[in-house]
């Protein structure tokens, strides 16, 4: 941890407006506490502001330029998830959050390296450690991820209970990506990464590391539970595999079943194509300015929206929303498709096969890919035998059931297409998951001798009774920030 609260923190300090800042300019975290670099903002943001308004029960405190204070942690918040939804605005049709026009912001519910979205608000905490405290709210990286989370909710709420290890996983990245294209709305920002990574933004950069802070926090306590540099960092080499073969828990280095872990296949081959698309679409590939990175960074916002729009949630979601992004950004430059498409391949998200089928612009399949959003479409519900985690009575589950209008596949080692498992397949191992970790509040089941009790920290789903059936609901993404 490098920003111990006791001190000030030493600041790399980059701003656009250094002279402004003299007068009284906002000074926030740039992207996360952990890599020190401030910026001068020329006015405070308005978290109120609509579409996708915000509420901090806390009044807004006096700007402060003291990185330590609360003042600091709360403009950076402010700020990064200010920005962020008016990114995302134009994309979220309702143009409000899942849970109604304005979403709570929870700065700091108490001792714990965590933050979550539990569609009631976005919930942060603090962490005492021998060096310092680490406050998972002033970390704009951290806010936005969680804002991603809301954003996504807002757009598909089907994924929220589907039960499904990678759709879980999707959300993770989707929350990731969200992190990096809210950074990327900041110029003092785009400016550094290009100069950084010399115009190619899918190498290893502070764009890619994600939460440097919490990440060197949590490797404290637990050396291989994150990425050596942070706590996940997008510049990966992650392949994809069908979940159900991975094993549950695995550190760092190596992909689990486990969202977090899962989800940094589809981030990195998100970086990847970010960076492949800035040099296609930039007019001069060697050297892409500024203003380029901030264009592509709405195109690939919006060819991942109308793919997610579109997408079946199905046990192979990941595959479905590749092949939807492909299709779609076709039409804001002509070489995204074959951009989009060596990302996805190279990395077995999708098949050969369904990549020769996405790049075709067949007008049918085409046409199939964007006739109707699928988001309002509900999932099956789908009584599973609930007798391995003894519980003597069905267990029901949204399982990710929806019709496959185009038949998109994920490759196997072998790089043959990979049969997806039937939506009650991929159900079971979800449930199987979430209840060897313990992740299952189980309500009213918590007495019954027989039930399984594994001591999980933090419950991410419970047992509920609905129209007489015990039926297992989320209740919030939590952002896995410690060991699972
Ligand atoms: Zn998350």
């Amino acid at each position: 941890m490098r920003k111990p609260s006791g001190k000030k923190a030493k600041t790399n300090t980059k701003t656009t407006n250094t002279k402004t800042s003299m007068a009284r300019a906002l000074r926030v975290w740039e992207d996360d506490p952990g890599t020190g670099v401030e910026v001068s903002l020329d006015s405070r943001p308005d978290p109120s502001a609509t579409p996708l308004a915000y509420r901090f029960p806390e009044p807004a405190p006096e700007p402060s330029d003291d990185n330590t204070s609360f003042a600091f942690r709360y403009w950076s918040a402010a700020a990064a998830l200010r920005r962020g939804a008016d990114f995302w605005a134009s994309r979220v049709p309702s143009g409000e959050w899942e849970l109604g026009p304005v979403l709570p912001v929870l700065l700091d519910q108490g001792e714990d390296l965590n933050a979550f979205y539990d569609r009631q608000a976005l919930n942060f905490f603090h962490g005492s450690l021998p060096d310092g405290v680490v406050f998972s709210g002033a970390s704009p990286d951290i806010v936005c991820h969680e804002m991603g989370h809301a954003i996504l909710d807002s757009v598909k709420p089907q994924l929220f209970d589907a039960g499904s290890q990678e759709v879980a996983a999707f959300h993770e990245s989707f929350g990731d990506m969200s992190a990096i294209l809210s950074d990327l709305q900041l110029p003092s920002l785009r400016a550094a990464i290009l100069q950084d990574t010399g115009g190619h933004v899918s190498r290893n950069s502070r764009l890619s590391r994600l939460a440097e802070q919490l990440g060197a926090a949590i490797r404290a306590q637990a050396p291989d539970a994150v990425d050596p540099d942070c706590l996940r960092n997008a510049a990966n080499s992650f392949s994809y595999a069908d979940p159900s073969t991975l094993p549950s828990v695995a550190p760092a280095s190596q992909l689990s079943s486990e969202a977090h872990s899962f989800s940094r296949v589809f981030t990195g081959a998100f970086l990847d194509a970010l960076g492949a698309m800035l040099r296609a679409h930039a007019a001069d590939p060697a050297r892409p300015t500024a203003d380029e990175l901030a264009k592509v960074s709405f195109h690939i916002r919006d060819i991942l929206m109308e793919a997610i729009a579109n997408a079946p949630v199905v046990s192979n979601f990941m595959a479905q929303v590749a092949t939807g992004m492909v299709a779609a950004s076709a039409s804001l430059n002509a070489a995204y498709p074959d951009i989009l498409k060596e990302a996805f391949t190279r990395r077995a998200i999708i098949s050969l096969q369904t990549s020769v089928m996405a790049t075709s612009r067949h007008p049918a399949s085409v046409a199939a890919m964007t006739e109707t959003s699928t988001s309002a479409i509900p999932l099956d519900q789908v009584a599973l035998p609930a007798a391995q985690y003894g519980i003597n009575e069905p267990l029901m589950v949204a399982t990710p059931s929806h019709p496959r209008r185009v038949l998109a596949t994920a490759a196997q080692p072998d790089l043959t297409p990979a049969d997806p498992m039937s939506a009650v397949s991929a159900a079971t191992q979800f449930v199987d998951d979430l209840f060897a970790r313990g992740r299952v509040d189980l309500g009213e089941m918590e007495t019954r001798k027989s039930v399984i009790r594994l001591g999980g920290r933090l419950k991410t789903h419970k047992l509920v009774r609905e129209k007489g059936a015990l039926t297992l609901r989320r209740i919030l993404f939590d952002c896995g920030l410690c060991r699972q």
